[in-house]
C-alpha cells in the first residue's frame, strides 16, 4: 500500500505557485487577491477559512476575510458579494459554506460573477465543466484530479465507485472522472443514499472516491484488493484524549481498509490540502485572466 500523501503533493503546487507570483510581482503586474466570506462561527468553517487565508500568505496572496454574525440578513451578504463581484482588485471569492438556514446556498452561489467564482459553484462554471471547457472546477474533485495526476496513477478505464452525489463533490467528480482526459477515462458509477447493493458495486471498483460523511463506513469487506482509494469525509468525533476533544475521521476504515489498497489517502493530510491547493490554482488563473 502506498500513500497518496495530499500534503507533499499540495506543498509542490503551492512552491510552484510562490515562484509564478513572485514572478509576476517583478514584472509589476498585480497580486492575486482573494476574497473569503465567513459567517457565524462555525468550527470546522474557522479551521478551513484558517487554512485558505494561511496559505494565500505562503504563496503570496493578498487575501481579505470578511466576517458576518450570524444573524445577517441575505440581502446584507448578497450586497458584500456585488461588491466584490465589482471591486477590480479581487480575483476570486469565497463564501464558506455551510450558511444559516435563513440564507439560500443557491442565491449566494448565483450571485458571485461566474469569471471570480473560484470554487466553482456557479452553474455557468458546472457547465462549462459538464462540457469539458476551461474553467473554474469545484476546488476539491478538482484537488483530487490534481492528486491523482501529481502520482501518476493510472484511471484510463478504471471502473470508479464515487459514494456521493452532493454538487460540490460527488457529482462532478464522477463528471471528471468520466472525461475524456488523463486522468480521467474511467468507467464511472455514482451512488448514494438510495444505492442498492452498494457493496456489490463497491466489490467491483478499481478507484473508490468515499464523498458521504459517514465515518469509516467504508469496510475492508466492500474493497477488492488493489483499489485505488481517496477518502474525502471529514467527521469530527468525540475523542476525549484530545485537547480540542475531537478527532478528524474520513470515510473510510484507513486501518483495514489500507491493508487490500495499492493507494490510499490518509484524512487527514489526504483530500484536505489539496482542496486548499486548487482554490490557490483557480485564484491564480482568474488573476492571469483578468491582469
Ligand atoms: P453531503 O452534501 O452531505 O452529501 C453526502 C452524500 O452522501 C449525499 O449524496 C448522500 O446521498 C450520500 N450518502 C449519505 N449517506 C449515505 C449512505 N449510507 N450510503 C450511500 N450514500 C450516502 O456531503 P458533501 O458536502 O458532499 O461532503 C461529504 C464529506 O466530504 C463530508 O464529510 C465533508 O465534510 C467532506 N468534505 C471534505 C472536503 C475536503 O476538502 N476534504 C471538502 C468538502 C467536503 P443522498 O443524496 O441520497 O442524500
Amino acid at each position: 500500500m502506498q500513500i497518496l500523501d495530499g500534503k507533499q503533493a499540495a506543498q509542490s503546487i503551492k512552491n510552484e505557485l510562490g515562484i509564478a507570483v513572485a514572478q509576476r510581482v517583478a514584472e509589476g503586474k498585480k497580486t492575486p487577491h482573494l476574497a473569503a466570506i465567513l459567517v457565524g462561527n462555525n468550527g470546522a468553517s474557522e479551521t478551513y477559512v484558517a487554512a485558505k487565508v494561511k496559505a494565500c500568505q505562503e504563496v503570496g496572496f493578498r487575501s481579505t476575510l470578511i466576517r458576518f454574525e450570524d444573524t445577517v440578513s441575505e440581502n446584507k451578504l448578497l450586497e458584500k458579494i456585488e461588491d466584490l463581484n465589482n471591486d477590480p482588485d479581487i480575483d476570486g471569492i469565497l463564501v464558506q459554506l455551510p450558511l444559516p438556514k435563513h440564507i439560500s446556498d443557491e442565491n449566494v452561489i448565483n450571485t458571485i460573477v461566474p469569471d471570480k467564482d473560484v470554487d466553482g459553484f456557479h452553474p455557468v462554471n458546472i457547465g462549462r465543466m459538464v462540457q469539458g471547457q476551461p474553467t473554474f472546477v469545484p476546488a476539491t474533485p478538482h484537488g483530487i484530479m490534481l492528486l491523482l495526476e501529481h502520482y501518476r496513477i493510472e484511471t484510463k478505464g478504471k471502473h470508479a465507485v464515487v459514494i456521493g452525489r452532493s454538487n460540490i463533490v460527488g457529482r462532478p467528480m464522477s463528471i471528471l472522472l468520466s472525461e475524456n482526459s488523463n486522468p480521467g477515462n474511467c468507467t464511472v458509477t455514482i451512488c448514494h443514499s438510495q444505492t442498492k447493493n452498494l457493496k456489490e458495486i463497491c466489490l467491483q471498483a478499481d478507484i473508490i472516491v468515499a464523498a458521504l460523511g459517514r465515518p469509516e463506513f467504508v469496510t475492508a469487506d466492500m474493497v477488492k484488493d488493489g483499489v485505488i482509494i481517496v477518502d474525502v469525509g471529514i467527521t469530527r468525533v468525540e475523542d476525549a484524549s484530545k485537547k480540542s476533544g475531537f478527532k478528524l475521521k474520513g470515510d473510510v476504515n484507513f486501518d483495514a481498509v489500507s491493508s487490500k489498497a495499492s493507494w490510499i489517502t490518509p484524512v487527514p493530510g489526504g483530500v484536505g490540502p489539496m482542496t486548499i491547493a486548487a482554490l490557490l490554482k483557480n485564484t491564480f488563473r482568474s488573476c492571469e485572466s483578468k491582469n
